[in-house]
């Protein structure tokens, strides 16, 4: 690994973004039933697996999303699962929000502020009642708002992964602008927004690593479950030669989604991808150093030729 990565131009960093989701939800969740104290328990044994084989590979250096939307939202906090979030905790891992609230965006648009805030705040509390202190947040479907922003700032949500290059597939949803291919500090006044000038937030955006690759030069996305692994190692390899020569660090987080751990052979591609990461000169940083990485950039940065 490079020794102080910092320096390097164009360095290439992930972080590895594990969400607890049981079922897809795009852009309603298909299942609306709790699961059962049996299915929570299998599903915890396979999270709790996996955490300690990526702890092997990469130490604490990965996010863990708790999953809260509707139908789990009561059963996110069980003493089993409980266990699993605090295990990864322990291990360095750091802990994030993932609500899942996008059906919000089809269902009550004109409410999304004022049940964000409770979601959030709810969840919040329950973490910190357990001995959690969740620093990130991954809203669920790439959906963030400008009014969510001083939500996530009040809750001290600062490490933002939702981002998505390219990502607009929910009718009448925010999406985000095709240059959003890097960390960068969201503005305050809108996440989407790119070399605007205005205030920036607090939040540190972290983007999927996306990049336009194989037929039909379509955005893939560095998602373990979209993905087989030559198509991940793809992706990375164009972000690299993009990276290259260009100023400062560059970062890109990895999305490894729990429904598919029922299938072991997605656990190994997930690990093997990070291997690859290691192999081929990337940095997988703590996800607390991500802002010390990412000082505030000035305009003459603002002017370079990629996001
Ligand atoms: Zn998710
Ligand atoms: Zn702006």
């Amino acid at each position: 690994m490079r020794s102080n990565p910092t320096d390097r131009q164009g360095t290439l960093h992930l972080i590895p973004f594990f969400e607890g989701d049981w079922v897809k939800h795009i852009p309603r969740p298909q299942r609306t039933a709790p699961p059962t104290p049996g299915e929570c328990a299998v599903f915890a044994r396979r999270c709790q697996a996996a955490f300690r084989r990526t702890v092997e590979l990469i130490g604490g250096r990965f996010v863990v999303g708790v999953h809260t939307s509707p139908a789990f939202r009561a059963t996110a906090w069980t003493p089993v699962l409980r266990d699993t979030w605090l295990a990864a905790a322990e291990a360095g891992a750091t802990i994030a929000l993932h609500p899942h609230e996008e059906y919000l965006w089809v269902e009550r648009r004109g409410q999304v502020a004022a049940h964000w805030r409770r979601v959030i705040s709810e969840a919040i509390d329950r973490l910190k009642a357990i001995g959690l202190r969740p620093t990130a947040f991954r809203s669920g479907y790439g959906l963030l708002s400008p009014s969510m922003l001083p939500i996530l700032e009040t809750a001290g949500l600062t490490l933002d992964f939702s981002p998505a290059p390219g990502w607009r597939r929910l009718a009448g949803a925010p999406g985000w602008p095709g240059g959003w291919t890097s960390a960068r500090w969201l503005c305050s006044r809108n996440p989407a927004h790119l070399r605007c000038g205005h205030r920036r937030s607090k939040i540190l955006g972290i983007p999927i690593g996306a990049a336009r690759v194989g037929s039909g030069k379509r955005w893939r996305y560095l998602v373990n479950e979209h993905c087989d692994l030559p198509t991940l190692q793809r992706i990375w390899d164009r972000l690299c030669e993009d990276a290259e020569g260009l100023p400062g660090p560059r970062c890109v987080n990895f999305i490894w989604c729990g429904y598919g751990l029922d299938r072991p052979g997605l656990v190994d591609q997930a690990l093997s991808f990070l291997e690859y990461v290691l192999e081929t000169g990337g940095i997988i940083p703590k996800p607390a150093d991500l802002p010390y990485l990412f000082p505030e950039r000035g305009p003459r940065e603002w002017r370079t030729r990629r996001g």
